[in-house]
């Protein structure tokens, strides 16, 4: 059993569209693991039967939208079968001495009340296991009760969903890729929103770390692990130029993390038409290195009309770190990933005027098309990279 959260809120036409959306979603990334399974979707839950339940319930608790997910026994909704269904599992899990509780939930307005249903089946649960405690407000042990029109539901787990919108309802969006830890979490952040992504990464050659490719391409592969059946696309781009004409030109290196950024933006505003994306997604954040200040993530803005999200604007490197962690994009020895360019002191507040001056001196517009004529495609499916 699967349970969604949001969507209650929505109408009843865009529920329905959402939960259709939701069901095409487990069912695509339960048919990548070659599992087939059968689904019903009383209100409020999809009920999803098949063989693999451990399998199916790993799979479908990484679905966006989804809240929590279940492995149940079905049962009929007599005190009897629901009883023994809950016993059947207590006792692999309790022993004399633990203690438990019975949550039980029934939508029918007739017969037991919850209470006196979760103390009937609670009761015979201390019956036949020597040696148990009752205890509601901290027990080693819960065990649910759900009794439905359908007939009851019994569990001991609720393994938790990532939550937020189901994949593919919000549109898509272009992700600038690199291969640290930020922007990893942004797509991953973009997708739970609903977002389908393509991710875009500019490979600055001499003047990046040795392992940056590799490690951008595999956050690209790790990322598609999360909307598993549906192939996500890796734009590069080559940006060595950029910063040859910028040492050539003796530009202040100062500036050199601004107009990098500011390139970015522009590669990504020329590819969003042909990838279809309506927004750009970065992995900045405010505050966290010297080029992100209000300053000058303004001047970054001012690169392109797209609507721009940073959805770790305001988090915490600590928080950022946790979910990168939840999500396995963190690695704790990423090799050299250190930019060749970036100068000891980085403007933290570049001035508009002196940037459309460099960049113009630059011939920036040049550089741009010039990466946007040369583009490569990688392709990742189910974590796994199919198409360089
Ligand atoms: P990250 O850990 O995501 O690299 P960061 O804190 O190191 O973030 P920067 O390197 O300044 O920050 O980059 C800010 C954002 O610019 C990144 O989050 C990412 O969205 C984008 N970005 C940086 N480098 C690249 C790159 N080589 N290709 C595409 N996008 C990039
Ligand atoms: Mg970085």
């Amino acid at each position: 059993m699967a349970r969604y959260g949001e969507l209650f809120l929505k109408s009843e036409p865009v529920k329905r569209h959402f939960i259709g959306m939701l069901l095409r979603n487990i069912r695509k990334a339960l048919g990548a693991s070659g599992i087939t399974c059968r689904y019903e979707t009383p209100r409020g839950r999809i009920l999803i039967y098949g063989d693999e339940a451990k399998k199916t319930a790993a799979i479908v608790s990484r679905i966006f939208g989804i809240v929590d997910v279940s492995i149940c026994h079905r049962s009929t909704n007599s005190l009897q079968d629901l009883s023994e269904a809950a016993l059947s599992l207590a006792k692999v899990r309790l022993s004399a001495g633990m203690s438990f509780a019975v949550r039980a939930k029934r939508q029918h307005k007739t017969g037991l009340t919850s209470q006196e249903l979760g103390t009937e089946i609670g009761s015979w649960v201390f019956d036949h296991i020597p040696g148990l405690v009752v205890d509601l407000d901290t027990p080693d042990y819960e065990i649910f009760v759900e009794v439905r029109d359908f007939g009851g539901l019994v569990y001991d787990e609720r393994i938790p969903g990532p939550g937020g919108l189901p994949w593919g309802t919000q549109g898509r969006v272009l992700v600038l890729l690199s291969a640290g830890i930020d922007s990893p979490v942004a797509s991953w952040l973009s997708m739970k929103r609903g977002c389908e992504i393509t991710h875009l990464y500019l490979d600055a050659g001499r003047w990046a770390g040795n392992d940056v490719t590799t490690a951008a391409i595999d956050n690209h592969r790790k990322l598609s692990f999360w909307c598993a059946g549906n192939p996500v696309s890796l734009v590069i781009g080559d940006s060595e130029e950029l910063f040859d004409r910028m040492s050539e030109l003796k530009i202040p290196p100062r500036y050199r993390c601004v107009i990098c950024k500011r390139f970015m933006q522009k590669v990504a505003g020329r590819l969003m038409e042909h990838e279809g994306a309506l927004a750009v997604v970065t992995g900045e954040n405010l505050g966290q290195v010297a080029s992100q200040t209000l300053a000058n993530l303004g001047v970054i803005a001012e690169a392109v009309t797209a609507p721009v999200l940073r959805p770790l604007i305001t988090y915490d490197k600590e928080e950022t770190i946790t979910i990168a962690r939840r999500i396995g994009t963190f690695e704790k020895n990423p090799g050299d990933l250190a930019c060749r360019a970036v100068p000891n002191m980085p403007a933290t507040a570049a001035v508009l005027d002196e940037v459309h001056e460099i960049e113009q001196k630059m011939r920036i517009g040049e550089i741009v098309l010039c990466t946007c004529s040369k583009l490569k495609f990688v392709t990742a499916l189910d974590g796994k990279i199919v198409e360089k």
